[in-house]
């Protein structure tokens, strides 16, 4: 496996120069292509870390389909620490980078664990489930608890006996990885979260367990399999969002001073992780959305204090604002 320190190499710097292209004609087609793409208002294309109105887009993405735009090279070094591990063929299919051997080794000490229902989120999602995903639930409820590794197995589709080859990168294909990634974070939350009694702290998990955990805050209505949602390309859109969210976090508070990011900056990039996932997602209603958009908020300490509006624009997309800056767009 690789080791995802070593991954971070010096002469970044000049890397992502390079990536910063104006827009051409084949970003003008991208975005014809928006129904399942960076689909803007009235075809504006923004700055994914402040917002602003840009055609400059990251070059290695745009060749893997991601259409990631940057206002100035400067916003692009922002979050080019996290972003470049998921920049260019990593981009789409978005790949999250592979699991360390430590947490390869956390995992398969929690093999054995038995698996427990958060009953609160199943009733959340029977109450907004197809038909078909509510037997499927109440059936599980009435099962006895499985295993982590009998859950991993199954809910991945991997042979029985895979989890115990965790170790060997070639026992699960990358899309899998993702999913353990995933998993991994969902066990170590509820375990940090059933101790503390309280919502998960931004410091008790990894930069990447983070953007994993975002995967499922918001879930689309009718579930897609894990091989639908790899290929779409708004899925891949949302979970890059989600990387330029959290390094801007993490970025903020490495910071001696808290004024090299902004607290707005990181508003408007989590305002349009909730644009992206109102698109991704069609049928996301009002409340699902301002449930979770309280979890994550809540998860963010200096985030915090924050009011939500929640409204659907005119295409009928889910649209999440909060804490209106002073250039409040919308009427609350
Ligand atoms: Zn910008
Ligand atoms: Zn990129």
């Amino acid at each position: 496996m690789l080791n995802r320190s070593a991954a971070v190499g010096s002469g970044s710097r000049k890397a992502f120069e390079l990536f910063i292209v104006p827009g051409t004609s084949s970003t003008t087609q991208a975005h014809a292509t928006a129904t399942d793409g960076p689909e803007r208002e009235g075809g504006m294309t923004k700055c994914c870390v402040c917002g602003l109105a840009t055609d400059k887009r990251c070059q290695a993405c745009a060749k893997s389909r991601i259409a990631l735009f940057f206002c100035s090279p400067e916003h692009q070094k922002l979050v080019w620490k996290h972003h470049k591990h998921v920049c260019g063929p990593n981009a789409h299919p978005f790949h999250f980078p592979p699991l360390s051997q430590r947490e390869v080794d956390e995992l398969l000490e929690l093999g054995d664990t038995p698996l427990t229902l958060d009953m609160a989120n199943v009733d959340a999602i029977m109450r907004v489930a197809e038909p078909d995903e509510v037997q499927r639930l109440a059936a599980r409820v009435k099962q006895p608890p499985r295993t982590v590794r009998q859950g991993i197995e199954e809910d991945f589709g991997a042979p029985s006996g895979s989890f115990s080859q965790l170790r060997s990168p070639s026992a699960f294909p990358p899309h899998q990885q993702d999913m353990l990634l995933n998993a991994r974070e969902s066990l170590k939350s509820a375990k940090i979260e059933r101790k503390s009694n309280s919502f998960l702290l931004f410091d008790e998990l990894d930069f990447w367990s983070h953007v994993a955990v975002w995967d499922f805050v918001l879930p689309p209505r009718r579930e897609p399999s894990n091989e639908e949602l790899q290929k779409s390309i708004s899925w891949s859109h949302c979970r890059h969002q989600a990387v330029v969210v959290f390094s801007l976090l993490t970025r903020r508070r490495a910071a001696k001073n808290s004024a090299t990011v902004p607290l707005d900056l990181i508003h408007r990039a989590i305002e349009q992780y909730f644009d992206l996932v109102g698109r991704a997602v069609p049928a996301l209603d009002e409340p699902t959305a301002g449930y979770a958009a309280h979890t994550v908020l809540a998860a963010m300490w200096d985030v915090a204090d924050f009011k939500l509006y929640i409204h659907r624009d005119s295409s009928g997309h889910v649209v999440v604002r909060f804490s209106p800056p002073p250039s409040w767009p919308f009427s609350a």
